[in-house]
């Protein structure tokens, strides 16, 4: 893979191939620097330079649409777009005028948002989020104390806020939801909360992952995207969660919830 699959001056990236969703087009709506409301300790962009919960355009819609119209020329297959790149998507004050504007570029392919859930309390995200046919929220930890451990929000961020904002959306989303958790060591301890939360939020798919991609020390913007690629800087391998144990999480989400489990074990 060389840089030019990665090119540094878009804010539309790949298509990467994605073991979920095939063909995966990104798109950046933060880009100028990684800017999060989690500063996550396994995050593929490494550490964030950029804590926040600030709203704000980060970059303007003309260049994302832009960039987006040059790639779906140049694509020979889009399966999905997902709006990921280079932190939380949902900070963009923009995210809403960029979605419809790749709708009308794009009408078939469906637009996917990863999200970590800690904007949806404000009118505007809910908004924003409208024409979105499926969200990914990530909930990683069971209690507050792991919470503070594995995501290092922002100043005033919650975990208790983040599953009020999942319950919520699921009352009023007509899309499609997806709970997706990254195991490792400190929080596979207690299961029964977990599992007791996605029974009463039921979503249609719960992912579960552990930490395989090693953690890069500095930050590079060709860390966007879900890849597999090799880059030649350095990173610190993390803690995953054996086999058995990741089988052991199944087992209990499949007695508790209804919801299908997807694991990156057996996929
Ligand atoms: S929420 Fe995503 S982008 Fe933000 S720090 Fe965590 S892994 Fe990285």
């Amino acid at each position: 893979m060389t840089s030019e699959t990665f090119p540094n001056s878009k804010t539309v990236y790949g298509p990467v191939t994605s073991w979920r969703f095939g063909e995966s087009l990104g798109i950046d709506p933060i880009f100028e620097t990684s800017t999060c409301s989690f500063n996550c300790f396994y995050c593929q962009l490494g550490h964030i330079q950029n804590i926040t919960t600030l709203q704000r355009v980060y970059v303007p819609t003309e260049k994302v649409l832009k960039d987006f119209k040059e790639a779906l020329d140049s694509s020979k297959k889009i399966d999905v777009i997902t709006y990921s790149g280079s932190g939380e998507p949902t900070l963009a004050s923009n995210l809403g005028e960029i979605v419809l504007g790749i709708r009308k570029l794009a009408p078939e392919i469906p637009q996917f948002l990863l999200t970590n859930g800690t904007q949806f309390h404000l009118d505007e995200v809910k908004e924003n989020i409208k024409g979105i046919d499926k969200i990914i929220f990530k909930l990683d930890a069971l209690t507050e104390k792991e919470f503070q451990l594995i995501n290092r929000p922002a100043p005033g961020v919650t975990l208790k806020l983040i599953k009020e904002n999942i319950k919520t959306l699921k009352e009023n989303y007509t899309g499609d939801l997806e709970i997706q958790t990254m195991f490792m060591p400190l929080n596979s301890s207690d299961l029964k909360s977990y599992s007791e939360f996605i029974a009463e939020v039921k979503p249609k798919t719960v992912q579960l992952n552990t930490p395989k991609r090693p953690y890069p020390l500095s930050w590079h913007r060709e860390n966007r995207g879900n890849h597999n690629a090799i880059f030649d800087y350095e990173v610190r391998d993390l803690r995953t969660v054996s086999q058995e144990e990741a089988s052991d999480i199944e087992k209990e989400l499949r007695q508790n919830t209804s919801a299908e489990i997807i694991s990156i074990y057996r996929n």
